[in-house]
């Protein structure tokens, strides 16, 4: 047993675990992370860092299900369900499926809509109160089209995300390319998200983590969980191949990883990996000034000061670990059909991470029930850096008894029995 027993015990060392761990911190309470390999190493680190209340439109909408299984076979698409045997995943897409419904597709975006909007703010505010160095920049983002037709469907989307308070502004190509000079002269409209902002993901994490150090946290690389003791209805220890840890509370914030450590406290986290890949570059010549998403090939294009990188896809494809050569080329010729430079002089990195995607695509924030003492704080998708601060805030007023800054109901663990 490790001897001197922190308050608060973070299982998971990624954006959403470290910002818990800060919030906790500014409340008073002591504080250990563990993590198995570096903090901020996983998903939360080759992302595209966009700050995104627009994206509250959740990936469960109609006719998402017939494009998947139009492009089942298809390696290179977008949004891919790889044909295999899991039941896991078979069960998730079936819950999936169920909400593929105009009406659910509103009822979920009317839940994240003030709960990214909310995100937003609190995270730049915790970037200025923290004085983290990590390129945070509030000029917003686009989405571009190329092809009429998907450009004209997508107004009902933006409409629907705009009844619920967020707001863009509708562009002809034209404009876009006013905005956007990056853009080549193929665009024929396209969206500006006004409120998005952006960061770079790396450096979030790094300075997240030099601020829980600055404010007395410990945190316990390289140190992997294996199990846990339980007994009177709480976590009584977290067994790690560094001893075990213990503390009054424990928060569960694992993300793609959540399902595996909690099946051994019975706990039946409803979560797939999502996996994304991301190209990092080098700045080109003419970088976007803002971050882009390229629609019809759904790749996102963040520049920072510090590199350019390409990203996103979405595969269902378990833990699958390889680097897949036809995904990351996807995005290059993505790119190559929308920007003047569609890659930076020299190539930095190849990545891949894993989104914890729930079906509901709502995130899992808040007390499980039938232990006492923990704390979930996963399952947040596509949106874990846009959902990181206001996470920790409300993960933070769960353990210390606060009044919550916003309605915790829809987000807690009981919705799926947990
Ligand atoms: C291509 C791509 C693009 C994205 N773009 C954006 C974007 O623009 N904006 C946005 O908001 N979000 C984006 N996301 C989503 C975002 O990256 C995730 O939602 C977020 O990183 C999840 O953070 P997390 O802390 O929950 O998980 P992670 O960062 O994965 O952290 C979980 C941690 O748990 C640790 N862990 C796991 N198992 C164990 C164990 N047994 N013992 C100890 N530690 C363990 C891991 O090492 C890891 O550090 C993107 C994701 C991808 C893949």
């Amino acid at each position: 047993m490790n001897s001197r027993q922190p308050d608060v015990l973070v299982l998971g060392g990624g954006a959403v675990g470290l910002a818990c761990a800060l919030y906790l911190l500014q409340a008073g309470r002591s504080v250990t992370v563990i993590d198995r390999g570096k903090v901020g190493a996983a998903t939360s680190h080759g992302n595209c860092g966009t700050i995104t209340p627009s994206h509250a439109m959740p990936l469960a909408a109609p006719g998402v299900l017939a494009d998947a299984l139009r492009w089942m076979l298809k390696k290179d698409a977008p949004l891919r369900i790889a044909p295999r045997l899991d039941f896991a995943l078979l069960g998730w897409l079936v819950q999936f499926a169920r909400r593929c419904s105009a009406d659910e597709c509103r009822r979920i975006t009317a839940i994240k809509a003030p709960l990214l909007l909310r995100a937003r703010s609190e995270l730049e505010a915790l970037v200025q109160s923290e004085r983290l160095a990590c390129e945070f920049a509030t000029l917003g983002t686009m989405n571009v089209y190329r092809d009429a037709r998907a450009f004209d469907k997508s107004h009902a989307a933006v409409a629907l995300v705009a009844q619920f308070g967020i707001s863009a502004q509708t562009l002809d190509g034209d404009a876009c390319r006013a905005r956007e000079p990056a853009l080549n002269g193929s665009i024929v409209g396209g969206y500006f998200n006004a409120n998005d902002a952006q960061l770079r993901p790396e450096s979030y994490c790094a300075e997240l983590a030099r601020a829980v150090v600055a404010r007395g946290g410990e945190i316990h690389e390289d140190t992997a969980i294996g199990g846990f003791r339980v007994g009177g209805g709480r976590v009584e220890a977290v067994a790690t191949d560094h001893g075990e840890f213990a503390a009054r509370d424990i928060v569960f914030a694992l993300g793609s990883w959540s399902p595996q450590l909690a099946r051994q406290l019975d706990l039946r986290i409803p979560i797939q990996p999502g996996k994304g890949y991301s190209i990092t570059y080098t700045r080109p010549q003419t970088c976007p000034r803002i971050p882009v998403v390229l629609k019809e090939r759904a790749v996102c294009v963040t520049g920072w000061e510090s590199g350019f990188r390409l990203g996103s896809t979405m595969e269902f494809a378990g833990f699958d670990a390889t680097l897949n050569r036809t995904r990351l080329d996807a995005l290059k010729r993505g790119a190559a059909e929308y920007l003047i430079e569609p890659e930076g002089p020299s190539m930095l990195e190849e990545w891949y991470g894993w989104r914890p995607m729930t079906y509901d695509d709502l995130p899992i924030l808040g007390p499980a029930t039938a232990l006492r003492n923990l704390v979930l704080a996963t399952g947040h998708g596509m949106l874990g850096i846009t959902m990181s601060a206001i996470s920790g805030r409300l993960i933070c007023e769960s353990i210390t008894g606060a009044p919550p800054s916003l309605d915790p109901a829809p987000f807690l663990p009981s919705r799926f029995n947990l």
